[in-house]
């Protein structure tokens, strides 16, 4: 199906990622004709959901649950791996403490006590689930053991979920209009009646009984960021989609939408410096680089800036991409020794890298592009020399291997960088997602600015916000989008069927 030979359906949804297939398919279940418009071309379909890593954050008790997921756990050795629990209490602990406590209480409570049922779901629909060893646990002594909250990743990451998904769509028969931009609302009297699209510069009226708007945050576009996000979020790489440029964002405030979220708050992390302006779907999300927490970072004056050992990277790194564009140039270096190449993910060891090695520190400064190398000596000199607890290194727990003395102090896993050759990663900050979106209710329906539901319209996944201020917890993002895709798919079916 093309705009040009569309048939009226009952739902339309905005989108053709994560959030938008799952509320596709909820309205599918409940009865309903879909279909889907893509702005972007088939082969770039998915939005940001084609480029995670999978990582996905649920409530677990036991290890039962696992399994009942990831039926390979029941294959593994488990008296070698601790995966312990994920309670709802620990989920509200962290969404609290990363949001300081700002997160939509409402919206949190759906989000938690549907995150398991969502994990359900997808397998439900063929996406497979793997144990996140050696990923979000080390082995330490013989033993994994689990930290971050996060024990399952989608196997085969954000490619495999979209595939997966879009294979589903093709078999219940929902057509994707590709090369399809929603760029404003067909309003009638009382309720949103359709979408008016844009398809190779051509405009098409799509009516339909409910609208879904699942079409991603306003990352890509980088007028909106340096609006909202501040100065310099122009300058920022931008780790996904190019296709998530805030219409659909427009759209919903012109027609009086309320907003919610932290608009001038983002996802950034540290991402190669010399990754492209967009993502690259061949390298997903492996420019980023999260194994910071073993080692020390650096600005261009030489020094450090931040606690690079202050939490799990899990629950620091979508608000230390921030903490990289404070710094001049826009840029950092992470410094490693060779202690701990063991722990390194995969994402150091891709052929695109921007990476120095040297034998020793003296001959690896003056390789960091941009940086003073008499001051990171003198900054690396000093943070060899600061005491620390006699304590040992353990990755999997807050071990207390602290510095003291220094300026800004590493307050876990802080080594002494002794062991050669020393390698460096140079990083600026990459754009994930913003966190400023629509007001949604618990049903997932948008609301106008004085409160009330707009008849007809719904919101799932980035565009809706309100989840998250500040800072994330990884793994969070395709949760929710299952969740309130799946909550504004059937509402969008109910609100079909009641008009
Ligand atoms: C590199 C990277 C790694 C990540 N890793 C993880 C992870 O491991 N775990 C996790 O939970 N989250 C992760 N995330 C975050 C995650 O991608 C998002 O939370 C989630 O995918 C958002 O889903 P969505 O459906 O809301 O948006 P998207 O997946 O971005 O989908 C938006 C869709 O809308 C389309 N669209 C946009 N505008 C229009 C328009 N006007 N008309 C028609 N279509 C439009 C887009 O083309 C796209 O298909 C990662 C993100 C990135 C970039």
């Amino acid at each position: 199906m093309t705009p040009a030979n569309y048939q009226q359906v009952d739902v339309l949804v905005v989108g053709a990622g994560n959030a938008a297939a799952n509320a596709a398919l909820a309205a599918h279940e409940a009865g309903c004709s879909v279909a889907m418009l893509e702005t972007a071309p088939e082969d770039a379909r998915g939005g940001n959901s084609a480029f995670t890593g999978g990582a996905f954050r649920f409530v677990f008790d036991e290890v039962k649950d696992l399994i009942a997921l990831a039926p390979d756990i029941a294959e593994l050795d488990l008296s070698t791996i601790d995966f312990g629990t994920y309670t709802k209490e620990q989920y509200f602990d962290d969404m609290g403490r990363l949001t300081e406590y700002r997160c939509d209480p409402d919206l949190t409570e759906v989000l938690i006590g549907n995150s398991y049922a969502a994990a359900l779901w997808l397998k439900k629909h063929g996406v497979k689930f793997q144990p996140a060893l050696g990923r979000q646990a080390f082995k330490v002594d013989g033993k994994f053991r689990f930290w971050g909250g996060l024990a399952c990743h989608i196997h085969g990451g954000g490619q495999h979920l979209v595939a997966t998904l879009h294979a589903k769509l093709q078999q219940v028969g929902i057509p994707v209009l590709y090369n399809t931009t929603a760029w404003q609302f067909l309003h009638g009297d009382d309720r949103v009646e359709g979408v008016r699209v844009r398809h190779h510069g051509r405009i098409f009226d799509l009516r339909a009984k409910a609208i879904v708007m699942a079409c991603g945050g306003f990352e890509s576009n980088a007028e909106m960021r340096a609006r909202y996000i501040g100065p310099n979020w122009d300058l920022a790489k931008v780790r996904g989609t190019r296709y998530n440029q805030g219409y659909g964002h427009r759209m919903a405030i012109d027609i009086g939408a309320a907003v919610a979220g932290h608009w001038s708050g983002a996802h950034a992390v540290q991402w190669d410096m010399n990754a492209p302006p967009f993502g690259d779907l061949s390298v997903g999300d492996q420019f980023q680089k999260h194994n910071y927490p073993f080692g020390v970072l650096v600005n261009a004056r030489g020094e450090r800036f931040l606690d690079e050992g202050k939490d799990f990277h899990s629950y620091t790194y979508a608000a230390y991409g921030h903490e990289v564009m404070k710094q001049p140039g826009l840029f950092a270096w992470q410094i490693f020794d060779s202690k701990i190449n063991d722990l390194l993910r995969s994402e150091y060891r891709i052929p695109r890298i921007t990476k120095e090695v040297g034998n020793t520190l003296e001959e690896l400064a003056p390789k960091l592009t941009g940086v003073d190398t008499a001051a990171v000596l003198e900054t690396l000199r000093a943070y060899n020399a600061a005491p620390r607890p006699d304590v040992k290194f353990d990755p999997n727990v807050h071990d207390g291997l602290r510095t003291t003395g220094l300026p800004i102090n590493k307050t876990n896993w802080a080594q002494t960088l002794d062991t050669p050759p020393f390698h460096a990663y140079g990083v600026t900050a990459g754009v994930t997602f913003t966190f400023g979106g629509l007001k949604i209710d618990t049903s997932a329906r948008v609301e106008d600015t004085s409160g009330e539901p707009i008849p007809g319209l719904f919101a799932a996944g980035e565009i809706a916000g309100g989840l998250y201020y500040h800072n994330y917890g990884s793994g969070t993002g395709l949760i929710a989008g299952v969740t309130f895709g799946r909550i504004a798919g059937d509402g969008a079916a109910a609100f079909a069927r009641r008009n």
